[in-house]
């Protein structure tokens, strides 16, 4: 079985119930505190491993990591790549209001404090057909890709967040790039104020990445793998009760990435991933929220 590398954020999330949003010049206080180890690259490679596949998590901790780490080893990841460094691990301050909304400061930490030589040597471990599953929340995702490429691993991208750092990127190196309605909207340059038909941003994207395999995730509406050669496998979404949708997108391509290391055909790969999201958006939270490959399994079986 393939191997996948996980090159990706690592962050802390603190969680305050707060009365309403703080404003200028406030001091507040909060009704309770929760902590939680998230980051859009932790919850991939959770699922990737509750999906059954060989992970290996590189990135960085600061000196307040062990809960992450805790965490990745606990689903069986491998983290001898995680590097430590003094300062503190990429965390977030969250208000959440009674009304469920929240606001969210980020600070990048150790997030942002990969090298290229180090990249080079986690690198020297992964062969050709292995797997590097990136995101867009930590520095070098660029050198990452040119990296992974030339070594011919499959570098499979979620293209997100959207921002200057990804506009530097050679993403068409990438064998498969994930993207939502609006990440896929800003990446053929659309307005995402216009909401464009499927067909079109499969086209439009297409045409920017003509080598990458393409999926489009469109929440309720289902999904698009569309490939190289054109051929398109539209998988739609099971229909639950949603309760917390975060962490949706990560356990799609987590298990979409599980799935195509293992050998399994597309359609089944995205049928899997698809159930695996279905069922995380069922429960609150992000990582304790992603299910494993058999309860993923025994709900196929009662869909079929
Ligand atoms: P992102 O979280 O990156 O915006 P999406 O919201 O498009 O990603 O969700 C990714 C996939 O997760 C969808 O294609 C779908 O299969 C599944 N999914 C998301 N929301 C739901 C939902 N409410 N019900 C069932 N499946 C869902």
């Amino acid at each position: 079985m393939a191997k996948i590398l996980n090159f990706g954020s690592l962050n802390v999330d603190f969680v305050y119930q707060v009365p309403h949003f703080v404003q200028p010049g406030e001091t507040l206080s909060s009704f309770g505190r929760s902590i939680f180890a998230g980051g859009k690259g932790l919850n991939q490679s959770l699922a990737a491993a509750r999906a059954g596949a060989q992970v290996f998590h590189a990135g960085a901790v600061g000196t307040d990591g062990q809960l992450l780490l805790d965490m990745l080893q606990g689903d069986g990841v491998d983290c001898s790549f995680i590097q430590h460094s003094e300062g503190p691990s990429g965390h977030t301050i969250i208000q959440v209001d009674p009304s469920g909304q929240n606001c969210i400061i980020l600070f990048q930490g150790s997030n942002f404090e990969q090298q290229r030589e180090w990249i080079d040597a986690v690198l020297q471990n992964f062969s050709a057909g292995d797997f590097l599953l990136l995101q867009n929340e930590i520095n070098l995702v660029g050198y990452l890709i040119n990296k992974g490429a030339e070594r011919g691993l499959k570098v499979c991208i979620n293209a997100s967040p959207i921002n200057e750092n990804l506009a530097g990127c050679n993403l068409e190196k990438c064998s498969l790039i994930a993207v939502n309605e609006l990440e896929a909207a800003a990446l053929t340059e659309q307005n995402p104020e216009e909401e464009q038909p499927a067909d079109r941003q499969l086209k439009l994207l297409r045409e920017r990445f003509p080598e990458s395999s393409i999926v489009l995730t469109l929440g309720t509406q289902g999904s698009y793998l569309q490939k190289p050669d054109g051929e398109v496998i539209f998988t739609p979404a099971f229909k639950v009760k949603a309760v917390d949708t975060t962490a949706a997108g990560d356990t799609f391509l987590g298990f979409l990435t599980a799935a195509l290391a293992e050998g399994v055909e597309d359609e089944q790969a995205l049928r899997r991933a698809a159930a695996a999201a279905a069922i995380a958006v069922t429960r609150p939270g992000a990582g304790p929220s992603i299910p494993k490959l058999a309860e993923v399994l025994d709900f196929l079986k009662t869909e079929a």
